[in-house]
């Protein structure tokens, strides 16, 4: 990383020089992806963006595995503050990690007296290529499976993301950008780090919880706005020959915001260009985020 700044670290509350910030070998996270964890972000040099929505995720991840988390949203809020005052970024990408810790033997049952690991990571927030908000980006329909609900509920916002990590190899050996993975019922279910939407005759659907997906904040956030704007919108399960014939294609994360989908597999979606729906889709997520950063 020569040349560029360095991200702020921070392990167990403390900030540690990059270069001498490692974790122990035993550490469970590293082991067998048993933690859990979040991305937040900045805007406009504020506070973590709907920090108090990514920390309730992050209980709930927690749960799911059976960890607890160690720190308080106060806290975690306070130490975040000062961690980023001392990043000379703009702007901030923040993965808020939490392990179940340092093993002292290799056994897979976790003993209640492990000590959690919390670990953040504070860098300047990514930004996609100019061109995917512009004229879309592709997707590639994959053949790898998003995880089964009752193995490992994807939901739980894991460190373990092999799932998704094979999904996307599969997507960019086929020269596309990202993959959306279908469920066992082959039902659409997400991408690899978003959610999609999909319109067809001016209705917004996206796959229902049911289908086996994350629940995305930017998701959440866009769903209220929906209903407040009075625009047909619907959680439902999307078939694949659904999905193939939809009009318009759209993804949505906490960094890449909403992002056009013109081309899955190497086929224009609608005309190959982003949608009238979408655009109008962009702009409304453009004013949530100035109405919420208005209203903290
Ligand atoms: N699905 C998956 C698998 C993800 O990793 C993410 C990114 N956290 C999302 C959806 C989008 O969620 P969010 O809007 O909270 O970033």
């Amino acid at each position: 990383m020569a040349g560029k700044l360095k991200p702020v670290v921070s392990i167990n509350f403390e900030v540690v020089p990059f270069e001498k910030a490692s974790i122990p070998v035993m550490d469970r996270g590293f082991l067998y992806g048993d933690s859990v964890y979040e991305v937040v972000r900045t805007y406009r040099k504020t506070a973590p963006f709907l920090l108090d929505r990514h920390y309730r995720r992050l209980l709930h991840s927690a749960e799911g595995i059976g960890l607890r988390v160690p720190f308080t949203l106060e806290k975690l809020s306070k130490h975040l503050a000062d961690c980023m005052a001392k990043s000379a970024h703009p702007d901030h990408y923040i993965r808020i990690i939490v392990s179940r810790g340092e093993d002292d033997r290799f056994d897979l049952y976790p003993e209640e007296t492990l000590v959690p690991r919390t670990i953040l990571l504070i860098d300047k927030v990514k930004v996609f290529p100019k061109e995917y908000y512009e004229q879309g980006a592709s997707i590639a329909l994959v053949s790898v499976r998003r995880n089964l609900r009752q193995a490992l509920d994807p939901n739980i916002k894991s460190g373990n993301y092999l799932n998704n990590v094979m999904a996307i190899m599969e997507a960019k050996r086929k020269g596309a950008a990202d993959a959306v993975m279908l469920n066992y019922e082959n039902c659409v279910t997400e991408a690899t780090a978003s959610n999609v939407f999909m319109v067809c005759g001016g209705v917004i659907s996206t796959p229902q919880m049911e289908s086996g997906i994350l629940e995305g904040i930017s998701r959440g956030v866009l769903k209220e706005a929906f209903a407040r704007e009075k625009m047909p919108f619907e959680e439902r399960r999307i078939s694949r020959d659904e999905f193939l014939t939809a009009d318009e294609v759209f993804i949505t994360g906490t960094v890449k915001e909403v992002i056009p989908i013109t081309k899955i597999d190497e086929r224009p979606v609608g005309k190959g260009v982003p949608g009238p729906v979408t655009r109008k889709v962009m702009d409304l997520w453009r004013r949530e985020v100035n109405r919420i950063l208005d209203r903290t």
